[in-house]
């Protein structure tokens, strides 16, 4: 797979060079020039206005994701206690939801549940699914993969957070493979693409040397676990 540029018809206006994720393409004397660590995405091609961009890459298509919505944190129980993690994460989901117009929604999963949902809407869910069942009470991974599972199936929502805790990287990865959704692992930041609103989700890479930002086109739900004491809890209200 290849992408090159056709030098002539270059003008050297720069459209290629921001819309690379990767930092793969410089000006030099004028004109474009992709360098070694093109992965061969195809974005550059689809926004030169010159036609100078060509490649033997068929640009995959970007499925109709309309029908997702809300902003979802799996929240996370112990011995009766919520774990900070997740206000935290519904600090961060109430930021992502206002850029893109949509409801924060916490699921949490246990026996007894029903004094979770007053402390979670106070720190910021609209909405509250709670799994309340005997055999939910302390986790377990079968049990606790089958019910978010079908809960997402069945609500379709755009982004689901999960704290990276010792529970979180068992159940997330889990989720992800059987929904067929990208997840990205141990966030430390996330944020939303304000052209094509999908989320951003930051993380350390290469043993911590750089930070790499990756972004999921082409499934549903955008899943993230994200590193507890990273991200502020909102104000409870
Ligand atoms: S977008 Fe096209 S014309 Fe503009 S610099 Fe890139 S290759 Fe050249
Ligand atoms: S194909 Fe993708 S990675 Fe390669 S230069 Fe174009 S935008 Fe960058």
């Amino acid at each position: 797979m290849t992408v090159w540029i056709e030098t002539e018809l270059c003008n050297g206006c720069m459209s290629c060079v921001k819309e690379c994720p990767y930092g793969a393409i410089e000006i030099q004397e004028g004109r474009a020039k992709i360098l070694d660590r093109c992965t061969s995405c195809g974005l550059c091609v689809l926004v030169c206005k010159q036609g100078a961009v060509h490649s033997d890459v068929v640009p995959r298509e970007i499925p109709d994701f309309s029908d997702r919505k809300g902003i979802w944190v799996v929240a996370e129980q112990r011995g009766g206690e919520l774990m900070r993690v997740s206000l935290e994460l519904l600090g961060k989901a109430a930021e992502l939801a206002e850029q893109l117009e949509e409801d924060v929604c916490a699921l949490v999963l246990g026996w007894k549940t029903s004094g979770f949902a007053e402390e979670l809407m106070r720190y910021g869910a609209s909405k509250v699914y709670a799994a309340d069942h005997r055999l939910l009470e302390h986790y377990r991974s079968d049990a606790y993969t089958k019910v978010v599972c079908e809960l997402i199936e069945n609500y379709r929502p755009n982004i689901v957070l999960i704290g990276a805790t010792m529970l979180g990287r068992d159940l997330a990865p889990r989720i992800s493979r059987r929904v067929r959704a990208g997840l990205t692992a141990d966030c430390t930041e996330l944020s939303i693409d304000e052209k094509e609103k999908i989320l951003l989700q930051t993380r350390p890479a290469f043993g911590g040397n750089v930070m790499a930002t990756i972004a999921n086109r082409y499934s549903r739900p955008q899943m993230a676990t994200v590193r507890p004491g990273v991200m502020k809890p909102g104000a409870p209200g």
